[in-house]
């Protein structure tokens, strides 16, 4: 039996409606979000990804304004920078696309983001308030993660969960996540012993590492929900035929790319799972419209905390 396929375009047009009704109650207030966007340098991923995010503020009705500072700019230039976005009132998200060029200090750059303005979830203050259960900016792709779960009706309280990847960005936000939503949960990374043991005791299996199709069928539970957070690109002939032989509709994308998009989990997966997201579009579409979800939420954020201030002095 095939898998019950989570379609991530149909709950990001979901949330994306939502998000849309709020800036239009916000706007009759006289209110409009803004957003700013930092891409350092001409890394073409990156300007892909940027491009998008602007495109999205912008049909939402959110302000948003695309810095790029040169590939040789210096850490002191963009903390110079972020701080100048820092002060400004009508700015209330400072995303700082990653990567950062080399001689760049991103750690220093990241944390130097007022966590009021931090709608990457990525400061240590909002990781803090995360991991204490008290989540303000949460980041993107995790909570993206979360909705899917949740407008799928997957239980998520008491179930096990696996997460494979450790990262600061995906895997550990949403093990907090799944922690702070009362599942069972394992991390797993590359030092994990029988990983495909770990796995297979997943009632929710998070794949967030990086490698193409290696989530195998081996891996997998049978009905267990697969959430494939991985972004890999295929380019060999015999990648293809190893993942998608007899597939038309990957041939042609294929044939016409020379290459095409796998996830971290094989298709193969969708003969045992009980629910999987697919890529793309699964967790991709997400992950930008939460990001607007956030910039909304900031700005209610801050501008509580001001009301809240007001009222103490
Ligand atoms: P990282 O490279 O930062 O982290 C990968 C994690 O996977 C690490 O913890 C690593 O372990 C672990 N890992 C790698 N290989 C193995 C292995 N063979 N067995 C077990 N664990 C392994 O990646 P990210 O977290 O940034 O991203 C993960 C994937 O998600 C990528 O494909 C990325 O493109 C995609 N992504 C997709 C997004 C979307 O919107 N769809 C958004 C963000 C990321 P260790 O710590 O031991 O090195």
């Amino acid at each position: 039996m095939s898998a019950t396929i989570l379609d991530g375009n149909r709950t990001a047009a979901e949330i994306r409606a939502e998000v849309a009704e709020e800036i239009r109650t916000l706007s009759a207030a006289g209110l409009k979000p803004g957003l700013a966007v930092l891409l350092v340098g001409n890394n073409p991923a990156s300007e892909i990804y940027v491009r998008g995010k602007v495109k999205s503020s912008e049909e939402l009705g959110i302000y948003s304004e695309k810095h790029t500072p040169p590939t040789s700019s210096s850490t002191e230039e963009l903390l110079q920078l972020v701080h100048d976005l820092n002060r400004r009132d009508e700015i209330d998200g400072i995303l700082v696309q990653l990567p950062l060029p080399p001689q760049i200090d991103s750690k220093r750059v990241l944390t130097a983001v007022d966590p009021a303005k931090d709608v990457d979830g990525f400061h240590p203050m909002n990781v803090g308030l995360l991991s204490t259960q008290r989540p303000a900016l949460v980041p993107c792709t995790p909570a993206g993660i979360m909705e899917i779960l949740k407008r799928a009706n997957i239980p998520v309280a008491g179930q096990e969960a696996v997460v494979v990847g450790r990262s600061d960005i995906v895997g550990k936000p949403t093990a907090m996540l799944l922690i702070n939503g009362n599942a069972t949960v394992t991390v797993c990374h590359s030092k994990t012993r029988d990983l495909p043991g770990v796995c297979r005791r997943a009632d929710i299996l998070v794949a967030a590492l990086g490698r193409a199709g290696m989530i195998t069928p081996a891996y997998v539970k049978p009905g267990a929900t697969v959430i494939d957070v991985g972004t890999n690109q295929i380019t060999t002939r015999a990648d293809f035929d190893k993942f998608f032989q007899g597939n038309d509709q990957r041939e042609q994308i294929f044939r016409r790319k020379g290459s095409t998009l796998i996830g971290d989990v094989d298709p193969e997966v969708a003969q045992v799972a009980g629910a999987i997201t697919p890529v793309p579009g699964g967790v991709g579409p997400l992950t930008i419209v939460m990001l607007m979800a956030n910039t909304v939420r900031a700005m209610k954020l801050r501008r509580a905390s001001r009301k809240a201030e007001l009222s103490r002095a």
